[in-house]
């Protein structure tokens, strides 16, 4: 038999399953349709091995082998982080400090992390992803996704690859980051293409799940884009897009019209691109609001998205480039400040958003059958994460229904 472990005395529960809430169906009333959260006050869950067994109020909960009093503190999903690239070297401060000080800066941008990404061992490589994913995990991840993207040749495509999957179970395939810098001196960028979807992508679809591309100006144009995502698709991976960060552009609507997981930046869209990510089935609009607040630039207008009724989700985008953090919490702090959030909708989005992005049903709710993956907040309620930015909250984490980190601080 496994054990069986009850977390009583949860002050506010987050379950993401509004057919769950104190305000829900059956016998307790009409659902309030603000309830995108499915609370529960004064919750228990019970942990049987890696998965819930039982969810609903304290008074109620069946008889376990084992007792954590939450002491009134909030209970939620793990965060989903759907979209990050860890596998690198080297640093890229100058650069940003640079960019805050407003001053021009011509070094070598995404080459730099190339150049050292390359030069970089497997053990330094695996030991950074390591460290970034402990970073996260410290503020309530429990599911990343991680990208190639810094090799952009076979040989290193395929070692990053392989590192991420020592770490994560969700790894996608970016050889289509930008053109090699061997390519891009020659002016090569269909050779480059050609590399991505035939030798290079036989290599890493192994070791890959997802394929994404960066569809942008200045990257790969639409044409390109759906060359590399559809020889990925005839090879089995999934399709992801980085789309309209920087400027408008047909990343979107490729990614709706290919059954793309998502489509992550979504910064600059047309009356279209909204409908279109509205009226799609399968694709998320993955919002990354680190890469504005590094880049100085424009948020994407999530509050246009969620009217329209589009499935959004926030992720960290982290990359020693645009966006070095790890916090989903800063996200989320950021993506109500901001971005017309409300703390309901960006906690949903970070966790339950993300899981849709991965196409994933395990994760993302506290529910029976769910993988029993948890974060205890040192707060009374999820709204502390926007409402207390910057601050610690973390008290405990359970990763597939083991404690994979307690605060120093925590009782
Ligand atoms: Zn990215």
């Amino acid at each position: 038999m496994t054990a069986s472990t009850v977390i009583t005395g949860i002050g506010s529960l987050v379950t993401n399953d509004p057919s769950l809430s104190a305000s829900g169906g059956g016998t307790r009333g009409p659902r309030d349709p603000r309830d995108l959260l499915g609370l529960i006050q004064d919750a228990a869950v019970v942990v049987e091995g890696d998965r819930i067994a039982w969810v609903g109020e304290s008074r109620k909960a069946p008889p376990t082998d084992n007792r954590v009093d939450a002491a009134g503190r909030a209970l939620l999903p793990g965060f989903v982080d759907s979209h990050s690239h860890l596998v690198f070297a080297g640093d890229r401060t100058e650069e940003f400090a640079a960019r805050m000080s407003g001053r021009p800066y011509t070094a070598g941008g995404i080459r730099t992390t190339v150049a050292a990404t390359r030069a970089a061992s497997d053990a330094e490589l695996s030991a950074n992803v390591a460290r970034f994913v402990a970073e996260a995990l410290r503020q309530g991840t429990t599911t990343l996704e991680t990208k190639s993207g810094y090799g952009l040749t076979t040989r290193d495509e395929v070692r990053a690859l392989r590192i991420a999957a020592e770490h994560t179970d969700e790894v996608t395939y970016l050889g289509a980051h930008v053109v090699a810098p061997e390519f891009a001196d020659a002016d090569d960028a269909a050779g480059y293409v050609d590399l991505v979807t035939g030798e290079m992508l036989d290599a890493c679809a192994p070791y890959a799940r997802w394929i994404d591309v960066f569809c942008e100006e200045g990257a790969f144009d639409g044409d390109q884009a759906r060359t590399v995502l559809t020889a990925g698709l005839a090879r089995g991976l999934i399709p992801r897009v980085h789309a309209n960060q920087l400027g408008f552009g047909p990343g979107v609507r490729l990614a709706v019209e290919l059954g793309a997981a998502s489509a992550d930046h979504c910064a600059h869209l047309t009356d279209q691109d909204v409908d279109a990510l509205a009226g799609a089935r399968d694709t998320v609009a993955t919002l990354l609001p680190g890469a504005e607040f590094s880049t100085r630039a424009v948020y994407p207008d999530a509050r246009r998205l969620l009217d329209a009724g589009a499935t959004v989700a926030l992720s960290t985008d982290c990359n020693p480039g645009s966006s070095f953090t790890t916090s989903m919490p800063f996200c989320l702090a950021v993506a109500v400040r901001e971005m017309g959030m409300t703390p309901d909708e960006a906690v949903r989005a970070a966790t339950y958003g993300g899981a849709r992005a991965l196409r994933r049903t395990d994760i993302g709710t506290v529910t029976p059958g769910a993988r029993a993956d948890l974060l205890l907040l040192d707060a009374p309620s999820h709204v502390h994460l926007a409402y207390r930015p910057g601050v610690p909250l973390t008290a405990a984490v359970w990763r597939a229904g083991k404690l994979a980190y307690a605060a120093p601080h925590a009782a």
